[in-house]
């Protein structure tokens, strides 16, 4: 490869401007210490101006200019913005709402996946472009379409006549005949059963729809992005030199299951826009996407200052963009690009942050930019020779919790992404034992404690069968709330509450109770338990000898009913939650369990996210790297003799370093 990590820099609209800005374009992005840029990704209507005339002179000429510089190209297909002879010969590409409506020109993201007359163009663009690139040594990979997303237009996906078809044929594969389907979906309530296929409705947003049927129409929809993205890599793959990595843009939502999405792809690529109050969350996502292929992610995505269509969207306070770019970059990142270089100067976004204003002149975080830069050339030995180690704690995250939520979410006020945001990933952050986050068929060996909270069901990828082995061969697995309650269409069990975790603890669900009203809980030692009064569930455990019961309710209905069990399973155990504590009762009891196991959290104030880094040859603990995420002031404790990488200090193993806001520091050990 022609180029190397650390990239930096910025997503690239050449061909909206004149043709003579783009040397100064080049010569300022130099200036401003980048590395890379990112285009192509909409400029369908400059690639292949009339139809099957393809014209790619423009753009090679950007790349070549690009390259003279020493900035490599990641190059985007430009699938999500078909151009309008298109979509004027063949309406019938565009997604269909469920209100039965079809979009027009106009907008990106709005053709259906499934079209085969779009699969058709899409080829003919797609493999054009390959041919056309294939020897541009500087292109240092490939991004497919932009923001694939299902749940976008009204939350329906596409509901168009092709989508329909698709849908049935995959009902008729997975079920085989009508009268499973029923039984499974449960359609003899209210008399839905169907005796022929087609009775099978397309969803409409003024029907209240059975669930099991919108659960299932969400999983086909978010199946049709992935086979769509597969379809694209198919062609790249077969065009593209070998160490050219491929992969697709994706976003900071779970309707689209992340770990499907990179079956074929090479790297992991996430877009993000996050700000002062909730920079914290890119944690949990920057974790979760070193996981997903478990190795260096990409940011292809993110803002230096505010985000924006045709109005700002917020304001920023200073250092906001070293804090937000340096984050993922301690947890895995090693290209790290905004959006974008230079504003737009008309369409939908032109209010949004950027590297340089509309006039080619550099934006007000210009500096910190340019302290970025030259950060990340001092950071090059840890970005590039240690990885980031992972935390013996694991929490699920789940694209299949979140569809099933979508359609049901059980108690009054729930919701999945800030329950298991805010309740579950944040308290423990916070007490700085952050973990570890991934989703249903991650391999579960390398943690000691896997907690699984909301998840709802868990036969997919069998994670099921996987835990209760880890469990036997000594895990730990935190289960509940709310999990393993439903089948894969978001049905109840029929025989009895959980799919599992009965049979397995010796615990017998008594009732449950919706959350309006604070609850406590007390151990036999007489420690008090406070849960989540809203948005929450509360089980009512009964538990048999075999089990011991962690906590009781103290009040109400479920006064002296257990509420959190604890079962030997094998060499491990299972801790039932039949509620979801506070943030604070939830940390501590938690840090309590990951302190039986010999996990101890580090010595930090809650606002820093801290990242030991290994190194790659000899697996031993290399840096300490931390960033402060709240705008205030905090600390870290030295764990070993090191040196600050960036400004040369030196620490002592135990002492305290301060972190000032929105800093980063990254420490070697010495
Ligand atoms: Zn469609």
């Amino acid at each position: 490869m022609k180029y190397t990590p650390p990239f930096y820099g910025s997503a690239y609209y050449p061909e909206s401007w004149p043709k003579e800005k783009i040397k100064e374009d080049i010569a300022l992005m130099k200036e401003m210490g980048m590395n890379v840029a990112r285009i192509g990704e909409f400029a369908w209507s400059n690639m292949e101006p009339k139809e099957g005339k393809y014209d790619f002179s423009f753009m090679l000429h950007v790349v070549s200019e690009l390259d003279k510089e020493g900035i490599a190209t990641i190059m985007g297909t430009p699938t999500c913005t078909p151009p309008a002879w298109l979509t004027q010969k063949h309406p019938e590409v565009m997604i269909v709402n469920s209100h039965g409506v079809r979009e027009t020109h106009g907008a990106r993201r709005h053709a259906c996946p499934n079209n085969p007359v779009y699969r058709e163009y899409t080829r003919k663009i797609v493999t054009n472009m390959a041919q056309a690139f294939k020897d541009c040594d500087s292109i240092i990979g490939w991004q497919i379409d932009n923001e694939l997303y299902n749940n976008g237009n009204d939350g329906r996906g596409c509901c168009c006549n092709v989508c329909y078809g698709k849908f049935l044929e995959y009902l008729k594969e997975k079920y085989e005949t009508l009268e499973n389907l029923n039984r499974t979906w449960g359609m003899y309530v209210w008399s839905l059963n169907y005796t022929e296929w087609e009775q099978i409705p397309i969803p409409r947003n003024n029907v209240w729809h059975h669930p099991s049927y919108l659960t299932e129409w969400m999983l086909f929809q978010a199946r049709s992005y992935k086979e769509y993205c597969d379809f694209q890599a198919d062609i790249l793959h077969e065009y593209l030199p070998e160490d050219v990595p491929v992969g697709t843009d994706m976003m900071p939502f779970l309707g689209l299951d992340y770990e499907d999405m990179n079956e074929k792809l090479d790297v992991v690529q996430f877009n993000y826009y996050r700000f002062t109050p909730n920079l914290w969350d890119i944690a949990l996502w920057a974790d979760y996407m070193y996981n997903v292929l478990d190795k260096p992610f990409w940011i292809t995505e993110t803002a230096t200052c505010w985000g924006g269509g045709v109005a700002c969207t917020w304001h920023n306070d200073e250092n906001l963009c070293i804090a937000n770019t340096m984050l993922p970059v301690i947890l895995g990142s090693n290209a790290n690009l905004y959006w974008l270089w230079r504003n737009h100067f008309a369409g939908q976004e032109l209010m949004h942050g950027s590297v340089v204003n509309s006039h080619g002149r550099p934006m007000h975080i210009a500096n910190e930019v340019k302290h970025i830069a030259s950060s990340l050339r001092k950071l090059e030995d840890m970005i590039n020779n240690t990885y980031p180690k992972r935390s013996e704690i694991a929490m699920h995250i789940s694209h299949h919790a979140w569809t099933l939520y979508m359609f049901q979410p059980m108690v009054n006020g729930f919701d999945y992404y800030n329950a298991f945001t805010g309740d579950v990933f944040k308290p423990l952050m916070e007490s700085q034992l952050r973990s570890s986050v991934i989703s249903e068929g991650m391999d579960l060996s390398k943690y000691k404690v896997v907690i699984t909270s909301f998840v709802p069901h868990i036969e997919r990828k069998e994670l099921n069968k996987r835990i209760l082995e880890w469990v036997k061969e000594g895990g730990t697995w935190i289960a509940g709330p709310m999990t393993d309650i439903r089948t894969y269409v978001a049905n109840k069990y029929m025989a009895k509450p959980f799919g599992m975790l009965e049979d397995v603890t010796g615990t017998r669900l008594a009732f449950t109770l919706p959350g309006g009203r604070k609850y406590t809980a007390v151990s036999d030692s007489g420690e008090v338990l406070e849960f989540k009064e809203n948005a929450n569930s509360f089980d009512a455990y009964e538990a048999d000898e075999s089990t011991k019961v962690l906590y009781k309710y103290r009040e109400g209905y479920l006064k002296d009913y257990a509420a959190i069990t604890e079962t030997k399973v094998g060499k491990g155990r299972i801790i039932l939650l039949g509620s979801m504590p506070a943030p604070e009762s939830f940390a501590g009891f938690i840090k309590a369990i990951a302190q039986e196991e010999g996990i101890n959290p580090f010595d930090a104030s809650g606002n820093v996210v801290v990242q030991i880094r290994k190194n790659t040859e000899t697996d031993e603990d290399e840096y300490l790297a931390c960033v402060e995420v709240t705008n205030m002031e905090g600390y870290i404790t030295a764990i070993f003799d090191c040196v600050d990488v960036i400004d040369g200090s030196t620490y002592k193993k135990g002492e305290r370093i301060i972190m000032a806001p929105f800093s980063f520091r990254v420490l070697r050990k010495i």
